[in-house]
């Protein structure tokens, strides 16, 4: 998920590839490492923390000789963010070094597989395995056992391998995660992205997924995963070394917003086994789960938004009375809570201090705390007794995108894993509802696809003093977070309401020419929806219907419209989100705001 950069050429490759690490660092990382072969043997530095740790135990790299290197920048998925957790990961005769970006899914059977064979691990990481895979693959051809470990790899890789028995080539391959090779003259090179390379080269190649790359001074062999050779353009880039950070995209935020198939992607298949849900990397007990009789989740800003969509859909599937609390709240009113009650805390940064004061109160009352969290190492990764990681990737803009989606989607699954293991529902429907979770990504990827129009609806919003999002179930819960994003990037005023609430006093506030979102996803709810609707209307409001193709009905009561994919209903609010972080995001561009980080704001909120 983070950068990787290999170099091959007659340069001293240390320096090259401490300079390319450097212009990833914009991606964020906990930790970073290098390996260049030199007289036939591997040499290896690692360090946590800043790459400037790493300059320090290399001198700049200079201490470490060699034309021939691999290089990491790491953003801990399995492990600590520590020193033996850090990439490059070494076989144990030391014949090769790998750095990976990624999640291997199937890690879990690999190692068993090779400590049965005698390998001895000495990391916490999924990517581990890769390196001793190879070994075990090894018979003096480096190809083929490259080509034989990736075939046993699943989940995502971005991988770069070095051999010390050919200390002129290295291998690169890629699935689901970025890696492109660079071309030079007599040296060439593969990065995450292009940032690392720009000021080397301008020519690259993009390879395909499932692809893996030959790579030596002057020649580069493409093949595809089972080994035949395939040819792939070469491209230049014309990129400069800002643009190049944001994946081309004017900001972070919306390079965020266009990641989120992916990221959800990452959050739901390593946890789906045999078309069933499983939080075996989480190791929680099954018995937790099994005798809850209460759920109480507490989080602040999005995370909290998750926590009242996830209240929705658990108390619906797994009929558990579920209370969602802002953990700043919580802290301070002596919660109801005992060893019978699990305590569920959501935080992206994982350092969130007034959820970390409220998870500290949860366990001195008794409760058991299961976080979900984004970053691995975290604060509340380590207090709490079990972590569901939300795997999103690092979030570089302050207003969170692909963070909340990611949450929203663990709550779905642990609702259907709930429901399942406390016998609300049978085998049959949790292998029903897991398969809708299964399809969230390519809805979200829907829900961008079809709304082409939102940057014309921001141009003739924009100049809106306040607006209304109204809903009911969860789509009430978008209405939160929707309103939330307009709020914290383009310093408009609006309210979130439930639907039905608006009536109680705030429909004085719907005057003439009032906007209005409405979110019209729930079947069931569509007619009272439609008489709020019809309440606003009568006020003189402008109404933006937000609606699937089982809501149509409703276009007759709107002026414009956001089209949502249809979907399993109680799980749309991850896909519904999208296009309103789209209106947010191009209402903020329409009126100059400073995106990526909105005045006022931190990315994590380390203080009371
Ligand atoms: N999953 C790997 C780890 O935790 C790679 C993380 C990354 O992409 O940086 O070490």
């Amino acid at each position: 998920m983070c950068g990787i950069v290999g170099y091959v050429g007659n340069e001293h490759a240390a320096s090259i590839l401490i300079e390319g690490l450097k212009k990833l660092e914009y991606r964020g990382y906990d930790s970073a490492g290098i390996a260049v072969i030199n007289n036939k043997e591997i040499n290896m530095i690692k360090a946590s923390g800043k790459i400037k740790n790493l300059c320090e135990k290399t001198d700049d790299g200079k201490s470490i000789s060699g034309t021939i290197g691999i290089a990491h920048t790491r953003w801990a998925t399995h492990g600590a963010p520590n020193d033996a957790n850090a990439h490059p990961h070494v076989s144990n005769n030391k014949k090769f070094a790998v750095v990976h970006n990624g999640i291997i899914e199937n890690y879990m059977e690999l190692k068993k597989e090779l400590l049965d064979k005698g390998y001895k691990f000495n990391s916490e990481t999924d990517t581990e395995v890769i390196v001793h895979l190879l070994d075990m693959y090894y018979d003096k051809d480096f190809k083929i056992a490259l080509m034989k470990t990736i075939s046993r790899l699943e989940g995502s890789y971005a991988l770069g391998v070095i051999c010390k028995d050919y200390p002129d080539t290295m291998f690169a391959a890629m699935l689901n995660s970025p890696l492109i090779i660079g071309v030079g003259v007599c040296e060439n090179y593969f990065a995450s992205d292009v940032t690392a390379l720009v000021q080397r080269t301008k020519n690259v190649i993009y390879i395909e997924e499932g692809d893996f790359a030959e790579i030596s001074s002057n020649t580069i062999l493409i093949y595809s995963n089972t080994g035949e050779p395939v040819t792939r353009e070469k491209t230049r880039i014309v990129w400069d070394v800002e643009a190049a950070e944001k994946g081309g995209y004017e900001h972070f935020m919306l390079k965020e917003i266009m990641e989120q198939p992916r990221a959800i992607k990452s959050a739901i298949e390593p946890r789906i086994k045999k078309g069933c849900i499983s939080f075996e990397d989480s190791n929680i007990p099954t018995d937790l789960l099994e005798g809850i009789s209460r759920i109480s989740i507490t989080a602040c800003g999005s995370a909290y938004h998750a926590a009242c969509a996830g209240k929705y859909m658990i108390e619906e599937l797994a009929r558990i009375p579920v209370d969602v609390d802002l953990a700043s709240e919580f802290r301070y009113r002596r919660p109801i809570i005992d060893k019978s009650t699990l305590v569920i805390v959501i935080s992206q940064s994982g350092e969130t201090a007034d959820t970390i004061a409220a998870l500290k109160e949860a366990k001195e009352n008794g409760a058991s705390v299961l976080a979900i969290v984004n970053v691995v190492g975290s604060a509340i990764s380590k207090l709490a007794d079990y972590v569901i990681y939300t795997w999103a990737g690092p979030e570089i803009a302050v207003a969170t995108t692909k963070g909340y989606t990611t949450q929203v989607t663990v709550l779905c699954l642990l609702s259907v894993y709930l429901a399942e293991k406390n016998k609300k529902i049978d085998a049959e429907t949790a292998l029903r509802l897991t398969s809708e979770i299964q399809k969230i990504p390519q809805l979200a990827q829907r829900a961008i696809d079809l709304n082409p129009q939102i940057p014309y609806l921001a141009k003739k919003y924009h100049n809106e003093r306040s607006m209304f999002f109204i809903g009911r179930n969860t789509d009430y819960a978008v209405c939160l977070e929707g309103s939330l994003k307009l709020k914290e990037i383009s310093y408009i005023h609006s309210e979130a309401y439930a639907a039905g609430e608006l009536k109680h006093g705030t429909i004085a506030l719907i005057d003439n020419d009032r906007l209005v979102v409405a979110l019209a996803c729930n079947d069931r709810l569509l007619d009272k929806l439609i008489s709020n609707i019809r309440e606003v209307k009568a006020r003189g409001a402008k109404v933006l219907g937000v609606i699937t193709e089982r809501s149509t009905k409703i276009i007759p009561e709107t002026d414009d419209i956001i089209y949502i994919p249809v979907g399993e209903t109680l799980f749309n609010a991850v896909v519904q989100v999208i296009p309103l972080q789209m209106f947010a995001y191009y209402v903020a561009l329409h009126n100059g705001c400073d995106i990526d980080k909105p005045k006022n704001l931190a990315k994590s909120v380390t203080v009371e």
